[in-house]
């Protein structure tokens, strides 16, 4: 079979966070890519990124914006989303430490905890292990990071560092991740993330 040979157009939620970072490494793997504020853009794209930043900012700029109906929808309905740091708190049914207020989109049977790390420690970097997305050690960057503190049943476990703290899930077409892949040239997980995003679409027009 001769699969669709277009480019993937992939959203990036351009409300807050690291926008541009994530579209740098998007364009450069070849993807089409815009940045996503408004519920007709969900429509034209095959998968999204939800950026690492703040994530109770981003809540409230995704309901100030009307985004939040539309993005649950799109989320139910299958879009294909990697989010990233804030991204993942997005996408986790429950956040631990929320803002007062505070609401994720959902999708992943997940709890995170955010700011996991305290503000001793709030950032640094380490080699992870991520069989399913590559052979070969992934430095990762982490920022004010959140931690998975329990997965569901339907959860897939990617990454855990080495006292075993979960960093990076996936579930069904939900991929998250604590860490920063966009700021350091590594691209294999946006690759990962493109070749999901890919099969996604294939499987829709099969
Ligand atoms: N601590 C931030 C939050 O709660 C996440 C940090 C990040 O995305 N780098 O949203």
């Amino acid at each position: 079979m001769v699969g669709n040979t277009q480019p993937l157009r992939i959203g990036v939620l351009a409300f807050q966070g690291d926008v541009r970072e994530h579209i740098l490494v998007l364009e450069r793997l070849g993807a089409e890519v815009i940045k996503v504020r408004r519920p007709e853009e969900l429509a034209s794209i095959d998968g999204l990124v939800i950026p690492g930043g703040e994530s109770s900012v981003m809540d409230k700029l995704v309901r100030l914006f009307g985004m939040y109906e539309p993005l649950t929808a799109a989320i139910a309905a299958g879009l294909p989303v990697l989010g990233t740091c804030a991204g993942l708190i997005m996408l986790s049914n429950n956040i631990l430490d929320a803002m007062d207020d505070q609401k994720s989109l959902g999708g992943l049977d997940v709890d995170v905890r955010r700011n996991a790390f305290g503000t001793q420690i709030d950032s640094f970097e380490t080699n992870l292990s991520m069989p399913v997305v590559t052979k070969d050690p992934i430095a990762a960057t982490f920022i004010r990071a959140p931690i998975v503190e329990r997965v569901g049943a339907g959860v897939t476990v990617l990454a855990r560092l080495d006292d075993g703290r979960i960093v990076a899930v996936e579930e069904g077409n939900l991929l998250g991740i604590s860490f920063h892949p966009e700021v350091n040239g590594d691209t294999r997980i946006h690759e990962y993330f493109l070749g999901r995003v890919a099969a996604s679409r294939e499987l829709q027009e099969s």
